[in-house]
């Protein structure tokens, strides 16, 4: 398939932009790139979409994502972190079903795809929204993804004396780890190779150290990933301080949890020797602006990693954290946030959030060979962008267009290992209405079960 007149943002080592280009697919990869004239001569049997006014870009990658939370959308706005986890959230997502867990990840697969995202990855799958269910939507979706499967032991968050809500505590660690080799086997590269299956770690706390250990030396035997919150929240570093660590990151580092296999979400709690042991360690880190934001967790000194050489790449969360799973929406917020942090608007430009979101991204999940940039040899993953819109006139620069004024909601087609899942905002492989009508019918029955009646706060007639 011939794609033709767009402007291509490559990504390549070059960071090339391309005017009135032309990108050929041949199966699932990219067979030639060029200008259009050229490439409609050399290729004049080929079947063509005409991408006149469109940006074509490599697909977003989302490196933190709660599938099960996009049922849960704003189920707990404007709370303090207590009460939105304590009595919202956790309540919430305790009350699932394997089915519910499955309708979720369709939702937010939906989502995803009609905002640009074209790898994830899903950072602590619980035992009871259902491995396969979620799985089976990833390979049914056209997506790729990166299945963080939870592991833990203890019903606590930090130090903190709160327990967690019953129906979200799995306190056999050994079934943890068991189930999620099981899954591994049985998961890992399926769906053409677009499925991985990590380990997902909780938060320290809620984890037996020595968990941390044995996931670690099991990850390494199998070359898995691993992914886990870190330093979201000043208690998060109070608790690694409490068992004699320097810091959250120290603590994982003693026990292994730190490689070029393992992307930290958040990392908001982190200061400069942090970030030389990221850097040593090649860990990866997943900063999360929109829901650091909403939170109040903290504003990630994400230009002390980048500059200290970390891979930081970005994320959205979660539905009642952010509230949305829309990577261009969060884009300007990662520049945004940067300057005000350093009262600097020139500290972290476009270029580098377009990177953090594609490039960086890529790396992360381990699939930067595959994915990433628009370069001959490469798998076909990208998306077109719809420019033809009044707040993207007019376009100065491609790149801070997409970064600062874009909506996922202006993104035309998706494209991913060479297939065509969205085009013209229609998702192919999946059936968008039905999954909206069981959202909408599963999330009122969830609350139902949890015993939570959640109203709007002004009066309605
Ligand atoms: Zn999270």
């Amino acid at each position: 398939m011939l794609f033709k007149n767009a402007t291509l943002i490559t990504m390549n080592p070059q960071r090339h932009i391309i005017t009135h280009a032309a990108l050929l697919t041949n199966g699932n990869r990219i067979a030639d790139i060029g200008k259009t004239d050229e490439m409609t001569t050399r290729y004049p049997d080929e079947p063509v979409i005409d991408c006149n006014g469109n940006i074509l870009m490599p697909g977003l990658i989302d490196t933190h994502v709660h599938t099960a939370q996009a049922m849960i959308r704003g189920c707990a706005d404007d709370l303090s972190l207590i009460d939105w986890l304590f009595k919202r959230v956790w309540v919430m997502q305790g009350n699932y079903s394997t089915d519910d867990g499955r309708a979720s990840a369709a939702l937010c697969a939906l989502e995803m795809i009609k905002s640009g995202t074209t790898g994830f990855i899903e950072c602590m799958l619980a035992e009871r929204y259902g491995f396969d269910g979620v799985a089976q939507i990833v390979e049914q979706s056209g997506l790729r993804a990166a299945i963080g499967k939870i592991v833990m032991d203890k019903p606590a968050y930090a130090q903190s004396e709160l327990t967690m809500y019953p129906g979200m505590v799995e306190s056999d660690g050994q079934a943890c780890i068991e189930n999620t080799l099981k899954m591994y086997d049985r998961w890992n590269g399926a769906a053409e190779g677009r499925i991985q299956v990590w380990f997902g770690a909780r938060t320290p706390g809620g984890v037996t150290p020595s968990l941390f250990d044995e996931m670690a030396q099991l990850a390494k035997e199998r070359n898995m990933g691993m992914t886990v919150h870190n330093s979201e929240v000043k208690q998060d570093l109070e608790y690694a301080r409490s068992v004699g660590c320097r810091s959250a990151l120290d603590f994982l580092l003693r026990h292994n949890y730190l490689g070029p296999r393992t992307v930290l979400a958040h990392c908001v709690w982190t200061d400069e020797e942090d970030w030389r042991v990221m850097q040593q360690t090649g860990t990866h880190v997943s900063h999360n602006p929109a829901s650091n934001s909403k939170t109040a967790a903290g504003i990630a000194p994400i230009q002390g990693m980048l500059d200290a050489g970390v891979n930081v790449a970005m994320g959205c969360d979660g539905g009642p954290s952010n509230n949305t799973y829309d990577m261009i929406r969060d884009m300007r917020m990662v520049s945004y946030l940067a300057s005000l942090k350093q009262n600097d608007p020139t500290v972290l430009p476009a270029e580098t959030v377009l990177e953090m979101a594609t490039l960086n991204g890529a790396k992360a999940m381990g699939i930067d060979h595959l994915c990433g940039s628009l370069e001959i040899g490469k798998r076909a993953d990208f998306i077109l962008i719809n420019m033809d819109a009044p707040h993207l006139t007019p376009v100065w620069d491609p790149v801070s267009a997409i970064a600062y004024s874009a909506h996922g909601s202006d993104v035309d087609t998706v494209v991913i290992d060479g297939k065509i899942v969205m085009r013209n905002r229609k998702v192919l492989t999946l059936d968008e209405g039905a999954i909206l009508e069981e959202a909408r019918i599963r999330y009122r029955q969830v609350a139902a079960r949890a015993g939570l009646e959640i109203k709007p706060r002004w009066p309605v007639l």
